[in-house]
């Protein structure tokens, strides 16, 4: 292993637990090390500190032990049977109506740079660092000592999340046995993933709980489920007893998955789906509707977008707070990191105040159990929603 040490002072805060180790408070690197090798991190008076996966950037290194351990096969068997075990907490994990849930949520579960989601029998790793990439094969083998014959294949998706400039060609593919899009229960509701052609992994599980919330409000009532991707909240609006649910998407793949997933539901001849943009949609409709769900992709995926982001919000909310019949009920939600909860708040705000409407706050949304936040690690919240009551 090599070693790091950092400049005086520096230990602060891993002494508190943060998982990142910033290129700034290092002193020296030992060795040949190259990007993904595990690193052992001491402080200026060689205290040893922490170890984990050396990363090329403003993140040098991402925490995985706290503990001067070996990072073998009982490491990794701990750390995931730990995450297993808060999921069966949850009540998430081994429940008959429930199989689709994230098993490991990066630093929220000390693994940074990983993100585990079982999809009833098989399990979908997306790595977003080089070191826990060279890690996938003890960590696909792991979960098949945890889950046994409950799991049978693991899908490796990283293509995409590995960071660039590492150039180490990682693909997607299986890592253990073939697979093939699978039906998935979520609260006994069903749906199709496909996590080779989908995004993410290949369902947003974290909207889960807000679903949920969706499913109470919806009795009789006309609801527009926006940015549905694979119709998730049209579901559980069905199943709360909408009387009409328009579900829309820009993208044309997304409508047929939301129609296939209310075939696989219901007979419902109260459900609609249409390939529309977003902005011309809400432009056409008059006050149709009395709950409207607005769950829009990341507007901001970085910091340097963040203020156009902050005005996509305004704007997607400012027009549907207009558009909403009296007493109407608009859930709002921002995945993207960068934009604080306070500032999705003044943006939705800014919205209400160009529609002129009066609005109450009735529930302030985040992410599921199974999308934790280390205590530790804060920035790890991203999801974020509001609720709102348009008089
Ligand atoms: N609510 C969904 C997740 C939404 S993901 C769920 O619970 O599963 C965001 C979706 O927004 C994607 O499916 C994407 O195709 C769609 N999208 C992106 N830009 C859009 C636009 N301008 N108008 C309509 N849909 C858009």
């Amino acid at each position: 292993m090599h070693k790091i040490t950092l400049k005086p002072g520096k230990e602060q805060s891993v002494l508190r637990f943060h998982p990142w180790v910033f290129s700034g408070a290092i002193k020296k690197i030992e060795g040949d090390a190259v990007e993904g090798d595990l690193m052992e991190v001491y402080s200026a008076s060689n205290q040893f500190l922490a170890i984990g996966h050396y990363q090329i950037g403003s993140i040098m290194v991402r925490i995985i032990s706290f503990e001067q351990v070996e990072i073998n096969t009982d490491f990794w068997h701990q750390k995931l049977m730990q995450a297993y075990k808060v999921r069966t907490t949850i009540g998430v994990a081994e429940n008959l109506q429930n199989n689709v849930y994230r098993l490991v949520h990066g630093e929220g579960d000390g693994l940074p740079g990983l993100i585990i989601d079982i999809y009833n029998d098989t399990a979908v790793m997306q790595m977003h660092s080089v070191g826990m990439y060279r890690s996938r094969q003890v960590i696909a083998q792991t979960l098949k000592n945890i889950f046994g014959d409950k799991l049978i294949a693991v899908y490796d998706k990283s293509e995409a999340t590995i960071p660039f400039k590492a150039n180490i060609g990682a693909k997607n593919e299986y890592v253990l046995s073939e697979g093939k899009p699978n039906q998935v229960l979520e609260y006994n509701n069903k749906f199709m993933v496909d996590w080779v052609e989908g995004q993410k992994t290949g369902f947003f599980i974290d909207q889960r709980e807000n679903r949920k919330l969706v499913e109470s409000y919806a009795k009789d009532k006309t609801v527009l489920n926006m940015f549905c991707y694979t119709g998730g909240f049209s579901v559980y609006a069905i199943r709360g007893g909408a009387k009409l649910v328009h579900s829309v998407d820009s993208s044309e793949k997304a409508v047929e998955l939301t129609k296939q997933n209310v075939a696989l539901n219901f007979d419902a001849s109260n459900h609609e789906a249409l390939a529309e943009d977003a902005f011309e949609y809400l432009n056409t409709i008059d006050n149709k509707y009395d709950l409207i769900i607005l769950d829009p992709p990341a507007f901001a995926k970085h910091n340097n977008a963040l203020s156009n982001a902050l005005q996509g919000y305004k704007r997607i909310n400012a027009k549907a707070i207009a558009k909403i019949k009296p007493g109407g009920i608009v859930f709002t939600f921002s995945c993207s990191q960068v934009v604080t909860k306070d500032q999705f708040r003044q943006a939705v705000f800014s919205g209400a105040a160009i529609a002129k409407r009066n609005v109450r706050i009735l529930h302030q949304l985040t992410q599921p159990a199974d999308h934790p936040v280390s205590i530790y690690h804060p920035e790890g919240e991203y999801l974020k929603g509001l609720v709102l009551y348009v008089e």
